[in-house]
């Protein structure tokens, strides 16, 4: 029994079609360092065949629930690891709070910079992650300093992760086609942390590129920044030309006045 689904908008849903596509994303993770894997977003199930055969217990949360008797259907062994929820409203099951997974899928692209930031939040729990995006997201996740394309995603995820850009998508693979180029990337956790609170790291880096043109003494003011030698430094330089080891040392540099 073949079941179609008509893609909708709402759910940013653009189904893959290109098989070979989704088993080159599948075999993308390393599958090391972990036991578990979730998939965002399954749809109709293009990636999850792949991701099955895997050894790592495959989960999958998709917000459409016209797409989970399909899902049960094809694959009725991940019935109880399928979760009909909206991922950035999830409250996961513990095991996702002790444990390590990778986090794979072809995002829903109208809020995968908000699945971005769904892992940063729990990095300690995500060793890995592969993701198809929208090329222009995954082109600036992956960016070096001193380019117009390094921004918040840039920093924030290199701070943490080694980032790749393995390939990229054409709208003709999926149906219906995106408007858009698309991309995929492999995050890979770095063996150490840089010792800084996430919450400081992400407030300087984005008042420092809500304002990207200005210098970021200026760009910086309204956080009343205790003037420093690291602040000193690069006071005179705009966000886009800090490497993200500076913005770490600005970030540990940091204190202000109340
Ligand atoms: N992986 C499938 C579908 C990709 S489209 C394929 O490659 O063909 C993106 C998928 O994410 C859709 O199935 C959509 O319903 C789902 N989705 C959208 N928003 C979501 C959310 N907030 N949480 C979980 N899944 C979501």
């Amino acid at each position: 029994m073949k079941i179609e689904i008509r893609a909708k908008k709402k759910f940013g849903q653009h189904f893959l079609v290109d098989i070979e596509i989704a088993e080159k994303i599948a075999n993308s993770l390393s599958y090391s360092n972990y036991d578990r894997i979730l998939e965002v977003g399954p749809g109709t199930g293009v990636l999850t065949q792949f991701l099955m055969k895997k050894s790592a217990e495959l989960h999958a949360i998709e917000l459409d629930n016209e797409s989970i008797p399909v899902l049960q259907s094809k694959f009725p062994e991940i019935s109880n690891r399928l979760y009909n929820e909206d991922l950035l409203k999830w409250n996961e099951p513990q095991i996702f709070k002790e444990n390590k997974f990778a986090l794979i899928g072809n995002y829903p692209y109208n809020i995968s910079t908000q699945i971005l930031f769904w892992m940063l939040s729990r990095r300690s729990q995500i060793p890995e992650m592969v993701g198809m995006f929208q090329k222009e997201v995954g082109v600036r996740i992956s960016s070096e300093p001193g380019n117009k394309n390094y921004g918040i995603t840039s920093v924030l995820t290199q701070a943490y992760y080694d980032v790749e850009y393995l390939f990229s998508v054409g709208p003709e693979s999926f149906n219906p086609p995106p408007r858009v180029q698309s991309g995929v990337i492999r995050l890979k956790k770095k063996s150490t942390e840089p010792k800084i609170e996430y919450d400081i790291l992400k407030l300087i880096v984005k008042t420092a590129f809500n304002q990207r043109r200005k210098t970021l003494r200026n760009a910086l003011k309204s956080l009343n920044f205790v003037t420093n030698k690291v602040l000193d430094t690069v006071s005179g330089q705009r966000a886009e030309q800090l490497s993200v080891d500076q913005f770490i040392s600005l970030s540990q540099s940091f204190k202000n006045v109340i």
